[in-house]
């Protein structure tokens, strides 16, 4: 059977199937863009392949490097983030192993606020350690502390605002300002604010990015939570404003075989355009459910960051309160139940509750809650944290009156107070 490939395929061609030469007309546009897969990517000839140039994303080489689906989210969440470079790893947590790995080499130091996310902490004593890398935990509420701690040794800086579940908001502004005194790089991990609450890059809201303004060096992004907001989505981000630190990342990057499925990508993709109206919503939500805790017996102290009275409220005031009570503070806020009850009382709280489901990461559409035991996480129990046991509630899209009504009858089942 005549089998011309360039012209007329056999339909019983099987190497038709895969040398077809029909190509769709261009021009096609709709609301999301295409997804494109790649492992293997073509070039047209030997010499284009030995020529093409990948660091600057002006070209395609291997699916690894990037496609257009992943140049695209990339380029969307500089946008999201006030950024110049993104790139993209499987996860939030490899967003944060990524930058450790990129910047510091054995002799250096990385200092972590001892409030910061639980797992960046133990790659700090795991992984880096063995490498030689020392690190050591400072008081995010303390500018004072940081300084003491930054020596020749200190190359890196983690910012978190606010910390993950105890919810201190530090004066991120004073911080960034003492790191840059030092020439110490400072690294953000920007999940909680999304890139809504505050820009990292724009610290004072005067418009200067980078240069001349105050500005994190980097900004990492959990995309598991906001960004994706489905809870069906692991993927991280780093975020620069300078070519050659974010050479420097890329090619870490490159080295250690990272990349995002282009479905995962094009999830995010999907999500992002809804992210500010998702963000507000999950705001609201968390502050009815503050507001109701507040006058509960039960909760000894809450942990909000735009609630009176909450650690750093008056930081995250300055930062993100640019218009008086217009501030955005994301649905993540966590309870200390009164030391009156016990661990089990609370657990069979978080257990009764039907709406909240047990779980961890945040962002999605289903509120979820956690018990933490903050004497385990800590270096030492925070001074600003009264006694008893934390509860974290990340509040999802259901309406704010059902999860009242669900944290009513679960808190007078099990934490009783007569
Ligand atoms: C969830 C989270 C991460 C890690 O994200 P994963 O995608 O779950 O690895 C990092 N930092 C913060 C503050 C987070 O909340």
């Amino acid at each position: 059977m005549q089998n011309d490939l360039q012209h007329s395929p056999s339909v019983a061609s099987i190497t038709g199937l895969i040398h077809h030469p029909y190509t769709p007309p261009a021009g096609f546009e709709a609301p999301q863009p295409g997804v494109f897969k790649a492992s293997t990517v073509y070039f047209p000839t030997v010499a284009d392949m030995r020529q093409r140039e990948w660091k600057d994303k002006s070209a395609y080489t291997y699916g690894l490097h990037g496609t257009p689906t992943t140049y695209l989210l990339e380029e969307r969440l500089c946008a999201l983030e006030g950024g110049l470079q993104c790139m993209l790893v499987p996860s939030g947590l490899a967003a944060l192993a990524l930058v450790a790995l990129a910047v510091l080499k054995t002799g250096d130091e990385v200092l972590i606020p001892d409030n910061a996310y639980g797992p960046n902490k133990a790659l700090a004593d795991g992984e880096l350690r063995h490498f030689g890398i020392t690190h050591r935990f400072y008081d995010p509420m303390d500018p004072q502390d940081l300084s003491r701690q930054i020596t020749d040794r200190t190359r890196l800086v983690w910012l978190e605002a606010p910390g993950s579940v105890s919810m201190e908001f530090p004066d991120l502004p004073e911080m960034v300002r003492r790191c840059r005194e030092r020439g110490v790089l400072c690294a953000l991990d920007n999940t909680w604010g999304a890139g809504l609450a505050f820009q990292p890059f724009d610290l004072l809201a005067d418009g200067a990015a980078g240069e001349g303004s105050l500005a994190v060096d980097i900004s990492a992004h959990a995309l598991t939570k906001y960004p994706s907001g489905g809870g069906d989505v692991l993927m991280g981000s780093v975020i620069t404003r300078d070519a050659a630190l974010h050479l420097q990342i890329k090619l870490c990057h490159m080295r250690l075989g990272l990349g995002v499925a282009a479905n995962d990508a094009e999830t995010v993709l999907r999500s992002l355009p809804s992210i500010a109206l998702r963000y507000a919503a999950h705001d609201q939500t968390a502050r009815a459910l503050a507001a109701w805790w507040q006058t509960q017996p039960q909760c000894a102290q809450l942990m909000h960051p735009a609630f009176e009275g909450a650690p750093g409220h008056a930081h995250w005031q300055a930062l993100c309160e640019r218009v008086p009570g217009r501030g955005l503070a994301a649905g993540l806020f966590s309870v200390m139940i009164d030391a009156r009850f016990s661990q089990s009382q609370v657990d069979a709280f978080c257990d009764g509750l039907k709406l909240f489901k047990i779980g961890y990461s945040w962002g999605g559409p289903v509120s979820l809650v956690v018990p933490y035991n903050i004497a385990s996480m800590r270096q030492a129990w925070p001074g600003h944290l009264k006694p008893g046991t934390l509860v974290r509630f990340s509040t999802g899209l259901e309406s704010a009156q059902d999860l009242i009504l669900d944290l009513h009858q679960s808190a007078k089942a099990h934490l009783p107070m007569a």
